[in-house]
């Protein structure tokens, strides 16, 4: 016991505490199991790996600011597959767009699922260790220009640096000049040096309408979509409207 204690300690020194809180349990299996040494101590050190992991993938899904977290778990692909193919989404969550520094836009009705599987994207991608930013186009348009410079830099920074900028809610309103020429900066900033996520309610073509300066449009848009993987459609059903009706009689038809 004595030495549990001192091993404990020394433990909370090291900033184990994953090594810590399998010990017991380890060893209860080591003796069980007749385990060896060296397999006693892996498993140990696994524990440990584990419990890093888990804590620095709450962390980047916390610093993503999700809002409601959403994933691909929780998604029903049959539900809209003409609008959202579930192939495409399913290469989308390997995150092998992120690696190629692709853009992606999802554009179409309301209430099809875009913001889901966006997140759902940005789910995947800080399991795999990116760091992801997921922010309404307005609000961060207006965090980054808060009162606050010092706050309204912070952001800036982030949303210029992170691996994964999802924009939500793109030309869901015209933007001003100020605004647009932030949207300017991100997308040269951020264009073939890593993806950028847009959804939209409106397709593409109505875009350029909701920029006060056409030229400054163009580019934005040019860096942000014209490369861009597109998953655009203009019909598609409404999980708000139909899905969650259906879900109540039958008990809940989504499929992992
Ligand atoms: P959009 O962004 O296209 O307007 P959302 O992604 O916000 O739509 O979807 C509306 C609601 O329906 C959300 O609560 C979302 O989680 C849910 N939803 C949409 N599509 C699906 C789906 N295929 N499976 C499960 N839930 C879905
Ligand atoms: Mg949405």
């Amino acid at each position: 016991m004595e030495m549990h204690h001192h091993l404990r300690d020394q433990l909370k020194k090291l900033k184990m505490p994953g090594l810590y809180q399998a010990l017991d349990m380890r060893l209860a299996e080591s003796r069980t199991n007749n385990l060896g040494h060296l397999e006693f101590l892996s498993l140990l050190i696994q524990d440990e790996l584990v419990n890093r992991e888990d804590n620095m993938l709450s962390k980047r899904l916390k610093a993503a600011g999700f809002g409601v977290q959403k994933s691909f778990e929780d998604f029903d692909f049959r539900f809209n597959e003409e609008a959202l193919p579930a192939g495409v989404l399913r290469d989308l969550a390997t995150c092998h767009f992120l690696e190629q520094k692709q853009n992606l836009v999802i554009g179409g009705p309301p209430g099809i699922g875009k913001t889901h599987a966006a997140k759902a994207i940005g789910h995947e991608a800080a399991r795999r260790g990116h760091q992801v930013l997921f922010r309404s186009t307005q609000k961060l348009l207006a965090e980054m220009q808060a009162d606050s410079s010092q706050r309204a830099e912070r952001i800036l920074r982030r949303a210029v640096a992170v691996d994964l900028l999802i924009l939500d809610d793109f030309a869901f309103r015209k933007l001003d000049q100020r605004e647009a020429e932030l949207l300017y900066m991100l997308a040269e900033e951020r264009v073939g040096r890593a993806s950028t996520v847009l959804t939209s309610n409106r397709p593409p073509e109505d875009w350029y309408a909701v920029f006060p300066d056409p030229v400054v449009g163009g580019a934005i848009l040019d860096r942000l979509v014209s490369s861009a993987i597109k998953i655009i459609s203009t019909k598609g059903r409404s999980y708000r409207r139909e899905g969650q009706e259906a879900e109540k009689q039958t008990s809940g038809g989504k499929r992992p």
